[in-house]
C-alpha cells in the first residue's frame, strides 16, 4: 500500500562512545526484555507520530530556528516506566534541555501537529518489554549534548532503524 507519510520525532542522539559504554554496561545485567540496539540509542524531545511527506520542509526549517543550548545530560538514574520500559534517566533535568523542548513543542503546535499530551519524561531506553523492574544500582553515564536531530523512524526486518534526516547544533552558552 502506497505511505504517504512519515514516522518522524525529534531526539538527542547517544554519541557513540557513550552509547557503546551505555550496552557494555546495560549487557552485562540481568535485565530480561527486549534489548535496544546500541545505534538505536537516544532520548526523544518531542515525537511527532505519521506526519505527511509534505510537511518535511516546514519541519527542517523550524529546526532551524532554534538557538538551543549546549547541556551535560547525566543520567544517573535507573528506571522502571510504562509498559516495561527499561531506561536511564536524570535525576535533574537540565534547564536548558526543557527550553529545547518547550521551543520545539511551541514550533511544531504552530505548525498545527498534534503532539501527545503526556508531559516530557526525559529517558533514554535500554530495553523494552521487561517483566521485572530492574534492581541494578543506579550507573552515573554522562554525554556533552551538542545538537539534536529529526530521525525517520522505519520498521526493517531487522527492528526499527532510525535514519537521521536532519542535525542540528546546541550552541555553547
Ligand atoms: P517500535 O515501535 O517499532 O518497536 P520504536 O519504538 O523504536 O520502534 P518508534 O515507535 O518510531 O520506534 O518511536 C521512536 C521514539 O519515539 C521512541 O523513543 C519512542 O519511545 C518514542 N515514542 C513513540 N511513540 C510515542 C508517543 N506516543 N509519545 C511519546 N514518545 C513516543
Ligand atoms: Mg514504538
Amino acid at each position: 500500500m502506497f505511505d504517504d507519510t512519515l514516522r518522524l520525532f525529534f531526539a538527542l542522539p547517544c554519541p557513540p562512545e557513550q552509547a557503546a559504554a551505555i550496552c557494555a554496561w546495560r549487557d552485562e545485567q540481568a535485565f530480561d526484555g527486549r534489548a535496544v540496539p546500541q545505534d538505536n540509542l537516544h532520548m526523544t524531545l518531542a515525537f511527532l507520530g505519521a506526519q505527511p511527506k509534505d510537511r518535511l520542509d516546514a519541519l527542517l526549517a523550524i529546526a532551524d530556528t532554534l538557538q538551543g543550548t549546549a547541556f551535560d545530560l547525566v543520567l544517573d538514574r535507573l528506571a522502571s516506566i510504562g509498559k516495561g520500559f527499561v531506561c536511564l534517566q536524570p535525576s535533574a533535568t537540565p534547564a536548558a534541555l526543557l527550553s529545547l523542548v518547550e521551543a520545539l513543542d511551541e514550533r511544531l503546535a504552530a505548525l498545527g501537529v498534534v503532539l501527545d499530551s503526556r508531559p516530557f519524561l526525559p529517558h533514554l531506553t535500554l530495553a523494552r518489554q521487561a517483566r521485572s523492574r530492574p534492581s541494578a544500582p543506579a550507573p552515573d553515564f554522562a554525554w556533552r549534548a551538542e545538537r539534536f536531530v529529526l530521525y525517520l523512524s522505519r520498521n526493517t526486518a531487522d527492528g526499527p532503524r532510525y535514519d537521521e534526516l536532519g542535525s542540528w547544533p546546541l550552541l555553547v552558552p
